[in-house]
Parts: structure tokens; C-alpha cells; sequence
């Protein structure tokens, strides 16, 4: 299959394209776009066939529901039974923005998308080029991120092309991300509200607006959710956001955590290992020097500034995979806000290769 390629960056909305990607997705194909979060793989939302390609092209488990996408506030009616009180509010105050809400599911939404479940998955991206997108189509738009399943979500067009391309009917290249991070999944279809993904929408914002809040044990990455059934939300049971080279994640107090991240990469240096190592702005200065084209090193960016760790994340990954490392050590960051939801995916890519540290 040819990929088409739509260029939308430079925050130019390239209208003749927007239009041809979006009668693409209305005749049943599919379509990959730029959210704030990552890139999402687009179908026709109301469409159960066109629905299924996606699982096809991202080698999706089928018992994983996708996230409907909308423009306006109208579309809900289609595709949600009911809009609680508490999710309204939320909606008020987070939408558009990186927070999709769990709400009980319409009578058009076809199985494909919820994997049978009575609920779905509904969000507003905050993105110029998408909202002009979902305009274009008109129907909700069944959207997970644009990679290959388990792979580190994408956060430019060319890392969806990496993973997809040829599988897919179009590409809209609207630059990068700028959240980085997939969104916050928070089901309110129960009395309290259950935080089933933590991301940029924080744990504390959402307390701010409705109170009590309850966090799934899944969320933060520690428990393997493979074995807890049902997990509540199917996503989080499977390993996720993984590079190629096995990873290891460093916990814990952060002088302990760099002197034993410090030793761990002069012993695989001198094992002949290729290394790669991403670690806060703070701690550049006290690596190793390595061994010239054996240590990659990359910086996530400063530990004070965790938004700006989550926006290179999956890019940092990615691009140790593009330098062939053999094994990739990473420095965890402060557990809370923003740094609760990267420490979510470090700790599910690690797939429990923690180090803890004190
Ligand atoms: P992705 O779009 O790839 O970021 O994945 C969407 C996430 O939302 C997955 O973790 C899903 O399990 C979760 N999700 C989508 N719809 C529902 C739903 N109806 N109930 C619970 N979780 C959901
Ligand atoms: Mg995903």
C-alpha cells in the first residue's frame, strides 16, 4: 500500500490535504494525525470494519478499546449514553486537552471500538491540525497511537512512518508532539473517579475540580497488571512503550541512583557493550566519559521540569534504537504530577528490569 503523505507542520493547515485525509478516513481507510499527546491512528469511528484495520496495522490485541476523538461538544450525544455531572465539569475545565474521559457508551458505537465493553473512551485533542482534521471528517475518529504495538508511542510523522508506513493509507505530518505522553484515561462512570492511565492531565489537577480521586493499581506501572483480571482498563496489561534493547530503570535517591547507574555503565563498557543512557540535565556532569562510540548518552531535560522530560521521552527511546545500543539504562524522576505518568511508562517499558536504589 502507498502511504500519502499530507504536510500540515509550521502550524500551516494545509486545507486541500486536511480535506483528502479526511475523505480517505470517511471512505474506510486509515489515517494517522498529529494530537498534542502523540500521533493517533485514525478511523472512521461509527465504522466496525474500518475500525478493525487499525488492529490489524498496529498488531493490536482486539481486547483493547480505542479512544473516540471529536471537535465539538455535539458529538457526544452519538456516541455517549450519558455525560455525569463530574465528568461535565472536567470537560469544562480540560477540554481540549490530554484528558480522555470513560463514559457510558452509546448505541452507535460499534464493538470494535470498545472491545465489547459497555463504556468508551471519548477525548478533544488540543491540536490545531486535529481539530481541523476531525472537522473534515465529521464523524467521531477511533484513534490509539500511530505505532506498532508495544513499540514507544510516536512523536513525529517519521517515527510513525518507521512503524507503519505501507500499512496505512496516510500520513498528516504536523511536526512534533508537544505533550508527549499519551493521555490521562479517567473513567467517571463510577461514583469516585478512577484514574486508569495517569498523563499530562495530573492526578492533582483532577482533584481540584472533583475532589476525590481514585488511582487504579495499575497506574503506576509497578504491578505487572498481566495476571490481575479484569484489569479495568485492557491497555494497561500489556508490555508497552518498549524499545528494541532491553531496558533498566534506576530508582530511588538520586546520589545512590547515579553512583549505582554510574557502575553499571563502566562494567557493560567494558563487557563490549554498546550503551545507551538517558538521564536528567542534572547528571550529565557525574557520568563516565564512557568509551568514545560505545556510551551514548541523552539528556531528558531538567529533573525540575518533568512536562519538558515527558515531551522527549519517547524520543529519547526511539532514538536509541536508530543508534543500535545494546542495552539502554534510564534515571528515573520525581514520583508526582507530570513525573507520575513518565515514571508509568518507564517502569512498563523496563518491564520490571527496576533497579531500586538508597
Ligand atoms: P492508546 O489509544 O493506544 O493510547 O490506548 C487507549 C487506552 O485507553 C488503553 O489503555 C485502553 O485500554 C484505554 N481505554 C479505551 N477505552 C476504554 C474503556 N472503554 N474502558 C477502559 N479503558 C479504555
Ligand atoms: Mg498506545
Amino acid at each position: 500500500m502507498q502511504t500519502v503523505i499530507v504536510k500540515a507542520s509550521d502550524g500551516h493547515c494545509d486545507v486541500d490535504g486536511i480535506k483528502q485525509a479526511a475523505n480517505i478516513l470517511r471512505s474506510g481507510g486509515l489515517v494517522a494525525f498529529p494530537t498534542e499527546t502523540v500521533y493517533g491512528l485514525g478511523a472512521d469511528g461509527l465504522n466496525g470494519q474500518a475500525v478493525r484495520k487499525i488492529f490489524a496495522a498496529k498488531g493490536r490485541p482486539a481486547d483493547n478499546p480505542l479512544i473516540l476523538h471529536i471537535f465539538d461538544l455535539k458529538q457526544l450525544e452519538e456516541i455517549a449514553a450519558a455525560v455525569p455531572d463530574c465528568a461535565q465539569r472536567l470537560i469544562d475545565k480540560f477540554w481540549p486537552g490530554p484528558l480522555t474521559l470513560i463514559l457510558p457508551r452509546g448505541d452507535r458505537v460499534p464493538d470494535a471500538v470498545t472491545a465489547g465493553l459497555d463504556t468508551v473512551g471519548v477525548r478533544m485533542p488540543d491540536n490545531d491540525i486535529a481539530l481541523a482534521f476531525l472537522a473534515a471528517c465529521k464523524v467521531p475518529v477511533a484513534a490509539p497511537s500511530a505505532n506498532v504495538s508495544g513499540r514507544p508511542s510516536p512523536t513525529s510523522a517519521l517515527d510513525v512512518m518507521d512503524d507503519l508506513g505501507g500499512r496505512v493509507d496516510c500520513i498528516i505530518d504536523g511536526g512534533k508532539c508537544s505533550v508527549g505522553i499519551e493521555s490521562t484515561v479517567l473513567d467517571v462512570t463510577r461514583p469516585t473517579p478512577v484514574v486508569l492511565r495517569p498523563g499530562a492531565a495530573t492526578v492533582e489537577d483532577i482533584r481540584s475540580v472533583v475532589g476525590e480521586v481514585a488511582i487504579d493499581p495499575c497506574a503506576d506501572g509497578i504491578d505487572d497488571c498481566a495476571t490481575s483480571t479484569p484489569a479495568r482498563s485492557p491497555g494497561v496489561k500489556y508490555r508497552h512503550y518498549a524499545p528494541i534493547a532491553p531496558l533498566v530503570l534506576f530508582e530511588g535517591d538520586p546520589k545512590a541512583r547515579l553512583v549505582e547507574l554510574s557502575r553499571r555503565i563502566e562494567k557493560l563498557v567494558a563487557e563490549g557493550k554498546t550503551v545507551g543512557v538517558a538521564v536528567v540535565s542534572e547528571s550529565l556532569p557525574y557520568l563516565p566519559s564512557g568509551n568514545g562510540e560505545r556510551l551514548v548518552v541523552r539528556d531528558m531535560g531538567s529533573a525540575l521540569d518533568p512536562s519538558r522530560i515527558a515531551a522527549t521521552l519517547f524520543s529519547v527511546l526511539r532514538a536509541m534504537d536508530r543508534d543500535k545500543v545494546d542495552i539502554i539504562l534510564v534515571e528515573g524522576i520525581h514520583d508526582t504530577g507530570v513525573g507520575f505518568a513518565v515514571m508509568n511508562r518507564l517502569r512498563r517499558a523496563a518491564g520490571g528490569a527496576v533497579v531500586r536504589c538508597s
